[in-house]
């Protein structure tokens, strides 16, 4: 049965059985997703240089963060703005990462990045843009390599789920559901955090539920707030963006925050998962 199935049929808690259990889910190296813990993932919106990414590593690795993300494809609205380093991206968030013992969650913006976000990221990001970009859900679907699938910006939960069932046709169950905000008619913010949406289908489906309130504000003075609101309505982990250096970042500086906001964004967000009875990582 596919997990959309189960979702319609139940719209009410999920009895996990042998056939749906995806939660909790290992990533590798500890960090294991759909549990007690709730782990942040954090970094730059794109890998701009090793500095940039070594400073922002650092910083997020003492206050105990395990994984760093980073894009290295960009998907930009316009042509006209950086597009990512490419290869030389992704092998300076390896390289960064295994410096200070962190997973790698990256994005594959078409097919012919697979192999290769594959063989350099622990985990694989399917951007908004891409949520049915199906013949990119099979190829990652054939990997045994955990999956962060971002909501389409304009689908409705049903369309989400139908495109995690196009992940897991393909054999690969290991996936995440990010929600990272839908359009609003409200022009004060980039999009909004769905967290009906987040509560929603942390009960109603096996996967692990990971909030970005990043893109899903637009705004870095929103991101701790709102984050505090995703934690409280189920997520089991956050897609956040930090820059050394804000102002200057090539995309998305207004919602990143600066590392000098780490431990207050712990301190926040991390009182609200203990309310909650868990743990922020
Ligand atoms: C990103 O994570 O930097 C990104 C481009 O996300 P989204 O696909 O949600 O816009
Ligand atoms: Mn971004």
């Amino acid at each position: 049965m596919s997990i959309l199935q189960v979702y319609q049929i139940m719209i009410q808690p999920i009895q996990e059985t042998q056939d749906t259990a995806v939660r909790p889910l290992d990533l590798g190296s500890g960090v294991v997703i759909g549990g007690q813990e709730i782990f942040l993932m954090a970094g730059p919106c794109s890998v701009e240089s090793y500095e940039q990414t070594r400073r922002t590593a650092e910083t997020l690795a003492i206050a105990g963060c395990r994984v760093l993300r980073g894009g290295a494809y960009k998907p930009r609205t316009s042509p006209d703005t950086f597009q990512g380093l490419g290869l030389p991206g992704l092998e300076i968030l390896r390289t960064v990462a295994d410096e200070f013992d962190m997973l790698v969650i990256t994005e594959a913006l078409a097919v012919e990045h697979v192999p290769l976000v594959a063989a350099m990221a622990d985990i694989i990001q399917i951007g908004s843009r891409n949520m049915q970009h199906n013949p990119l859900l099979w190829a990652v679907g054939e990997l045994d390599k955990p999956v962060l699938l971002k909501r389409g910006f304009m689908s409705t939960i049903s369309e989400w789920l139908a495109a995690a069932d196009h992940v897991q046709s393909r054999g690969n169950r290991r996936i995440m559901l990010c929600e990272r905000g839908i359009r609003t008619f409200d022009a004060a913010f980039g999009n909004t955090l769905d967290t009906n949406a987040i509560a929603l289908v942390r009960q109603s489906t096996p996967y692990p539920v990971i909030a970005d309130p990043s893109h899903a504000t637009g705004r870095s003075d929103l991101v701790i707030p709102v984050a505090c609101a995703g934690v409280a309505a189920g997520a089991d982990g956050l897609l956040v963006e930090f820059h050394p250096d804000p102002q200057s970042a090539l995309s998305d500086g207004p919602q990143s925050l600066p590392l000098s906001m780490v431990p207050a964004f712990y301190e926040a967000v991390g009182a609200i998962a203990t309310a909650c009875e868990r743990d922020l990582v």
